[in-house]
Parts: structure tokens; C-alpha cells; sequence
């Protein structure tokens, strides 16, 4: 099964990435340290976390959890991928603002939902089964596979420690 997270309130930026790469990433912005372990114990979800003291209260219980100490998500990605051994594949995100999964839909679902210069720009289109949002391969789309590709070239070169 593929590893899935559950990422703390310091880490949106990082968990948002892992849903472009195609990770389920559940992201807690208000929770406590106590609801964090509970959650992630009873979902069987690796806790990420920037809290020294968190991570180590996870792994006396036995849990999974890795202190992400890397600045930039970039950097931070590229270490869970070394770590979790993570492909970042881009062709299959979930959606990056809530983490629903993603279906295929063809154009006439959701024209009244896109602006019309990228209907006719575009083929295929996503939507979220969880929020709704639609998604299509925009002018960023270069940007977030180039982005992968760099955390891809940088996971191997260490820093988080997985406890
Ligand atoms: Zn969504």
C-alpha cells in the first residue's frame, strides 16, 4: 500500500505537494498534539511534523514519524522521497486543496465550471470528488513537473531523520 500522511499545522505547503505527487496527504491546521497522534495511530498514517517533542512522543508509541526540519517543501519532498522510497508522479494528484481524490471527466461536465479559453485550450480535465474543484493542465503545469523533478534529483542528500 502506499504510504499516506498526516501532516502537521506548519508543514500546508509541504502537504499540498505530496497531493500533486500523487500522495494521500491528510493536513491538520488547528489540530493538537494529542489529536495528531490519535489520528494518525488509528489511520495508520505516517505523522510529519516540525515539532522535536511531537515526533518523539509518536515514536515512543511505536508510531511513525519523521521531524521535517527542511526550509523549503522542495527540499522537504525530495528527503520523504529518499526516505519513504516515494515516486513523484504528477499524472496521478489528488486534489492539492483538500486531498480528495481526482476523476477524469470529459469536457461538457464541467464547461459552465472553467473559464472558455481554457476549454478550448485544453482536452482533459479533473475533477475533485471531495470539494468539487476542477483541474486541467494549465501554463503551471511546467513549473509543478519541473518542481518534482528537482525534489526527485535532491531526496537521497539527507537532513530529516526518521525516528
Ligand atoms: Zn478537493
Amino acid at each position: 500500500m502506499r504510504t499516506r500522511f498526516l501532516v502537521d499545522g506548519m508543514l500546508g505547503s509541504l502537504a499540498r505537494w505530496l497531493r500533486i505527487s500523487g500522495y494521500d496527504a491528510e493536513y491538520r491546521r488547528e489540530a493538537d498534539d494529542d489529536s495528531l497522534i490519535e489520528e494518525a495511530s488509528r489511520t495508520g498514517r505516517v505523522l510529519l511534523t516540525r515539532d522535536r517533542e511531537l515526533a518523539h512522543r509518536a515514536r515512543k508509541r511505536g508510531m511513525e514519524a519523521v521531524l521535517v526540519e527542511g526550509e523549503d517543501e522542495v527540499f522537504q519532498l525530495g528527503e520523504l522521497a529518499a526516505v519513504f522510497g516515494l515516486e513523484l508522479d504528477p499524472s496521478c494528484s489528488r486534489c492539492p486543496k483538500c486531498n480528495g481524490p481526482l476523476t477524469r471527466v470529459e469536457k461538457d461536465q464541467i464547461k459552465d465550471r472553467v473559464p472558455e479559453a481554457s476549454l478550448e485550450a485544453f482536452e482533459v480535465f479533473w475533477v475533485c470528488g471531495v470539494c468539487g474543484n476542477v483541474y486541467w493542465r494549465g501554463s503551471h503545469w511546467d513549473q509543478i513537473v519541473s518542481t518534482l523533478e528537482e525534489a526527485e534529483r535532491l531526496s537521497g542528500s539527507g537532513g530529516s531523520k526518521r525516528l
